[in-house]
């Protein structure tokens, strides 16, 4: 399937392409850019995923993400070839997706005012770095080692130098992690630490520190991993891909992530565009983003809550002046982000135009939620059994507030995404050991 993927700038008046070893993030305009194929899949592979749940032995079959291999393959393999699978894709032994499937949690819908019937919950902090990022950096780290790069670089403080530092490690290629100088607590890095990322402190904040890492994957041959790069976003289409699968591909009403850079945002409205073109799905559910209230770009501007403008894809015209003004709005006051989820603390999500785009094409929603309200949405999937971090608490608490507001119906059926594990220890100790809280259960003697 030579010449059947490539990539092509998301600007519709711009629509530059590239081939698909190009290892541009952005058009020579700075748009961002989509892996496309031309070829449309059969829906008769949705009998081969799933009979791949026996694996065999396979792991390109065991892993959540590979096993849906026809629908990336941006890498232009025969899929059934198992040595050319072993010689391409990059997979830590099938564990990336492995475990993730929506689960239905009982004390949660209960909190939320749902019947439990309607409720699936999917964890993806069970992915091998604890968190949904694997889906994506394993799409692209193959795509680094296609082009041949000896190293791949990211700005993050948590879960992307995680992914990126374990999939580097086990490909024996050198991972560089660009943070802020003296801004990011080093238990936060333990993780990429432990994988043997090269730490780079960059003097000033968060877009100093990735701008720097972008200069040196354009200088000095490092190959991004940040979710601007578009081999990221496929990976991550899996996500919604198995959602469906679950649901024996009868879509749901809606499919309801946190929002910080909007990497998933993005994924998946990719997913369900191109399955509705191919004509998998019939129906299209509707994507609820749930912004922390102490980083709610994407809410402030979706709801016209800056300068009383709604911002939209307007079908391939969106405003970015209006982007652009919220930007140096945010600068003169001096505004940064702050909530105690870190992994959605984003003032300029990078990818927030192919959000609005997919926001656009599901008829989504976008609402904030508090730092409070997102621990105890934590705390009761705890009660439940599953870990997650406070950011995912953000889909829990969002789906209950948007059913409050009846934007959501009761009889609706709702996914929720869980994004990652618990990567700070003290949060749930010190939300139980305060009797005040909702869910708390203080230690006694
Ligand atoms: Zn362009």
């Amino acid at each position: 399937m030579q010449g059947d993927a490539y990539l092509k700038c998301i600007d519709l008046r711009c629509g530059l392409e590239y081939p698909i070893n190009s290892i541009n993030v952005e058009c020579e305009n700075g748009h961002l850019l989509d892996v496309k194929y031309k070829n449309k899949p059969s829906d008769s592979l949705k009998e081969v995923f799933y009979k791949r749940r026996n694996s065999q032995g396979n792991i390109f079959d065991e892993s959540g993400v590979w096993r849906f291999r026809e629908l990336l393959n941006f890498c232009e393999i025969d899929t059934k070839n198992l040595e050319q699978c072993s010689k391409y894709l990059v997979s830590l032994d099938g564990a990336e997706g492995r475990q993730s499937k929506p689960y239905q949690m009982s004390k949660v819908a209960e909190f939320i005012g749902i019947s439990n019937n309607n409720l699936w919950l999917q964890p993806e902090g069970y992915n091998p770095s604890g968190s949904f990022k694997d889906n994506g950096m394993a799409t692209a780290v193959t795509h680094a080692k296609m082009v041949g790069a000896k190293k791949i670089v990211c700005a993050s403080t948590g879960n992307t130098s995680a992914s990126a530092g374990m999939f580097a490690a086990n490909e024996g290629m050198q991972c560089d992690v660009y943070i802020p100088a003296g801004q990011i607590a080093p238990g936060k890095l333990s993780q990429a630490y432990q994988f043997g990322a090269q730490i780079v402190e960059v003097d000033g904040n968060f877009d100093d520190a990735l701008k720097q890492s972008l200069d040196d994957a354009k200088n000095h041959n490092g190959y991004t991993v940040n979710s601007i790069n578009p081999f990221r976003i496929e990976g991550q289409k899996t996500i919604p891909y198995r959602v469906l699968e679950y649901l024996k591909w009868e879509t749901p009403d809606w499919i309801v992530y946190p929002g910080g850079a909007l990497g998933n945002t993005s994924s998946c409205g990719k997913a369900l565009m191109e399955l509705y073109e191919w004509g998998w799905i019939k129906k299209i559910p509707r994507i609820a983003v749930i912004n922390s209230d102490g980083a709610s770009t994407l809410s402030d501007l979706y709801n016209g809550k800056f300068e009383g403008e709604e911002l939209r894809w307007n079908k391939g015209n969106p405003n970015t002046e209006l982007i652009t003004r919220y930007y140096d709005h945010l600068d003169k006051q001096g505004i940064r982000p702050k909530t105690k989820a870190t992994a959605i603390q984003i003032a300029r999500p990078a990818n927030i135009l192919k959000g609005i785009r997919a926001l656009e094409f599901t008829n989504g929603v976008v609402t904030s939620v508090t730092d409070s309200e997102m621990l105890d949405a934590m705390s009761i999937v705890g009660l439940n059994g599953f870990d997650c971090e406070i950011a995912s608490g953000a889909s829990v608490v969002g789906i209950k507030k948007l059913i409050n507001e009846e934007i959501i119906k009761k009889d609706d059926v709702v996914v929720g995404i869980l994004t990652g594990r618990q990567k700070d220890a003290m949060l749930p100790v010190e939300y139980h050991s305060n009797p005040k809280n909702k869910f708390a259960i203080p230690p006694k003697n």
